[in-house]
């Protein structure tokens, strides 16, 4: 990025156009440097609907046409986002209940005076940040069962001031989570800045992920998920600037709480939303012209709307993670059927949360597309 603007840091938080733009740079110049030496790399722009691996390599089905291969990579990233439960047919009919952030975004709806955002992550944000200077009169709630908004980075990237081997080895003695978490909490005390203990997790946390027994995978996912993606996704100072900011001009609110339903109101121009704050009282009712879910990206395969992978499920050709993380793979990303690995069908990704627990940004993916990229020339 520094190569087209000189005036990029390291550490800069660039919009998301530029990325994208960065990105296809990289693509193209991925391509080039393949073409020149040798490598015949094309891209298709395709519908996969079906496939079909075997132990001699996969079919690929677009349409009519079936192509073998020697190899497939399922690199779909997260998977459609459903409605919450207790979201009426009647809301989700109404185009004033937004179940994708980012359709509605790309769709160009029209400005509401209230909004309801559900969950205060990233997505949250960047919904409310992207609206609010589209609509300069609109006011935004957002929700969430905790009611936090993620940690700030620090102005200055965090270095780890140690590569968290010793910590690994501790947590590594005795797999029980409560355990882990007093154990961090002890270690991040220690530490100036809690930030760099936590981020020297970051490359261990597939290790210690394998070492957790599913019941205490599924405590994690109860007790401690939310805590863990508030520390690990944490917000650029610039982004707490400008939520404090919409916060302090009384534009934004944010509550806690649980949302038991979302419905239409007698009028049709407004929903209804209803919302259980923790503790024994009544729950609130909530109006807002639009509520937009961003309670985070999709992974769970079992009940997927995804139409591949879905056809892939029915098909027992892969195995939903039973915690709703993606698909059962083995480490070096292979995909799993009932009887074991697959020999030639791999995924990236979202796909992999349930066997690698940090699979959704780019520097676990790139590592992931290396390691598949070194099987498949090894094959
Ligand atoms: C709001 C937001 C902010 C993020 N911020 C960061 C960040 O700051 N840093 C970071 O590292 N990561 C970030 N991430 C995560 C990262 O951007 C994504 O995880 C990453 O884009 C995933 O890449 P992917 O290639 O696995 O999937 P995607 O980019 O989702 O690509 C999937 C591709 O598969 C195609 N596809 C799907 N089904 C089929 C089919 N049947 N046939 C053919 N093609 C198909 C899709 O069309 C798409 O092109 C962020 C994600 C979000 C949502």
């Amino acid at each position: 990025m520094q190569r087209a603007d000189a005036s990029v840091r390291g550490t800069d938080f660039v919009p998301r156009w530029r990325y994208g733009d960065y990105l296809e740079d990289e693509v193209r110049r991925a391509l080039a440097h393949g073409k020149a030496r040798g490598h015949d790399v094309q891209s298709v722009p395709l519908c996969a609907d079906a496939l079909v691996p075997e132990a001699s390599g996969v079919t690929v089905v677009c349409g009519d046409d079936a192509r073998p291969v020697d190899a497939a990579v399922l690199a779909i990233g997260s998977l459609p986002p459903h409605p919450l439960a207790g979201v009426s047919a009647a809301a989700r009919a109404s185009g004033r209940y937004a179940v994708d952030p980012w359709l509605l975004l790309t769709n160009e709806p029209a400005p509401s005076a209230e909004v309801i955002v559900i969950g205060m992550g990233l997505t949250a944000i960047d919904v409310i940040l992207e609206l609010a200077a589209r609509w300069p009169d609109t006011r935004f709630t957002a929700l969430s069962r905790h009611g936090h908004w993620p940690e700030p980075h620090l102005p200055t990237m965090a270095i780890p001031s140690n590569d968290g081997s010793e910590l690994v080895e501790g947590l590594l003695e005795d797999a029980d989570l409560w355990r882990w978490m007093h154990l961090l909490r002890e270690t991040m005390g220690l530490e100036d800045d809690w930030r760099s203990v936590f981020d020297s997790l970051r490359p261990h946390a597939a290790l210690l992920w394998a070492q957790l027994p599913s019941a205490q995978r599924a405590r994690f996912l109860r007790h401690a998920h939310w805590a863990w993606e508030r520390a690990r996704h944490r917000m650029p100072v610039p982004v707490v600037m400008a939520v404090a900011e919409l916060e302090r001009s009384g534009r934004l609110t944010h509550r806690r709480g649980r949302v038991r339903s979302v419905d239409v109101d007698a009028d049709g121009a407004t929903l209804a939303l209803t919302l259980q704050a923790p503790g024994p009282g009544a729950p609130d009712q909530l109006h807002a012209g639009l509520v937009v879910q961003a309670t985070g990206m999709a992974f769970d395969a079992r009940h997927t709307t995804h139409p591949l992978l879905r056809q892939m499920v029915l098909n027992r050709h892969v195995v939903p993670d039973p915690l709703g993380l993606g698909l059962v793979a083995t480490p070096d990303c292979r995909l799993c059927h009932p009887g074991g690995a697959w020999p030639h069908l791999f995924a990236l990704g979202s796909l992999l949360r349930g066997t690698l627990w940090e699979s959704t940004a780019m520097p676990e993916i790139r590592q992931q597309a290396r390691a598949v990229v070194d099987q498949l020339l090894a094959d």
